[in-house]
């Protein structure tokens, strides 16, 4: 993808602070960091979202991130992180190939959980959540 910016780095077309690197992904600081420390992990393929990245590659982001987090912690003296995908562009997601952000978070650093991403929460019913959960099961 000839005007995908996170190709363009794996290319080496445009610089990078990388923080690792096999054969299927690479990690690198954010260029507008949350928090200092604030890592990206992308496959090095480009797809576009979660939905579309095969299995394989998924499980070498997932090994990447789970191997990174403490680390990216550690550097930066956090005691905890948010890890997270902006998953589609009605999640945020403004570059569209798939990424993991590991945010470094500390105490009373003025950020939100995930649980405050939206601000009107739905009011499901139990039969409502019973057919949402046999449809995903289905
Ligand atoms: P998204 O909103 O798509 O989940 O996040 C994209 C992230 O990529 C943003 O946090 C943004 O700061 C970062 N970003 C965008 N362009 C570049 C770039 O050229 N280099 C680096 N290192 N990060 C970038
Ligand atoms: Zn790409």
């Amino acid at each position: 993808m000839d005007d995908c910016i996170f190709c363009q780095i794996v290319a080496g077309d445009i610089p990078s602070r990388t923080v690792y690197e096999d054969d299927d992904v690479l990690a690198f600081l954010d260029a507008n960091p949350l928090a200092p420390g604030h890592t990206l992990v992308i496959p090095k393929d480009h797809h576009e979202s979660l939905n579309d990245l095969p299995a394989d590659l998924g499980s070498a982001v997932f090994a990447a991130m789970h191997e990174l987090t403490p680390e990216v912690e550690a550097a930066v003296d956090a005691p905890a992180s948010t890890v997270a995908f902006n998953n589609g562009e009605e999640a945020g997601q403004e570059v569209p190939h798939v990424h993991a952000h590991i945010v470094p978070r500390f105490a009373d650093d003025g950020g939100r959980p995930i649980h405050a991403l939206v601000s009107d929460r739905p009011d499901l019913s139990d039969d409502e959540l019973d057919d949402i959960a046999a449809t995903i099961r289905d």
